[in-house]
């Protein structure tokens, strides 16, 4: 964004006017900064409310108990994770705004086409895992931006929101490894024993 210098500003010397214009930038970029920042909290806010939708299908669909009770927790965890967003915003006197968040749209409805296509196959488990960690990781680095922004701008308040909120992910994002991988076991252990 290209603001124009006022007629007072032009009219200093070309030291103070260079100062006047520095700190203009930073102000702008402060300010630009800070509006994208908010959006992004708009958006994750929104992500996250999607996912106390999609949760509970995918839990419903999961074949393995294991599986469903990772998705039963993480659902859990994520309301959890709004109220965090919600306190982030009253940490900085803001509101959360209204947004759609474009990409997890994209990652359910992805995620709702592979149940279908997967439904009563042994790989349903495999796709429902591979769906939930597409969603960690869009968390993982929404976050990661977030934690990163609000330092840069000194919100460390907010920053620690998001922080627990990225540590959430992560281990859930963990605990799905650990599930197909225990999934994968039991289905070779099965076919041993035909
Ligand atoms: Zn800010
Ligand atoms: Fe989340
Ligand atoms: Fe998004
Ligand atoms: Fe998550």
């Amino acid at each position: 964004m290209i603001r124009r210098i006022s007629k007072q500003q032009q009219k200093g010397s070309a030291s103070k006017r260079q100062t006047t214009m520095k700190q203009q930038q930073n102000g702008d970029m402060d300010n630009d900064l800070h509006e994208l920042f908010l959006d992004e909290i708009a958006d994750i806010t929104n992500a996250e409310r999607q996912l106390t939708k999609a949760l509970p299908k995918m839990a419903k669909a999961a074949e393995s108990d294991e599986l469903r009770q990772a998705f039963e927790s993480h659902l859990e965890e994520t309301e959890e994770q709004i109220s965090r967003l919600e306190q982030a915003a009253q940490s900085l006197d803001e509101s959360i705004k209204s947004k759609t968040c474009k990409a997890m749209k994209g990652l359910i409805e992805e995620a709702e086409e592979m149940m279908k296509e997967q439904k009563g196959t042994s790989a349903l488990d495999a796709a429902l895992i591979a769906a939930a960690q597409k969603v960690e990781h869009y968390e993982i680095a929404t976050y990661g931006t977030l934690i990163a922004w609000a330092e840069q701008m000194g919100h460390s308040d907010a920053a620690g929101y998001f922080r627990t909120n990225l540590d959430e992910e992560k281990a859930a994002d963990e605990k799905l490894t650990t599930v197909a991988e225990s999934i994968a076991n039991e289905k070779a252990e099965a076919g041993k024993g035909q």
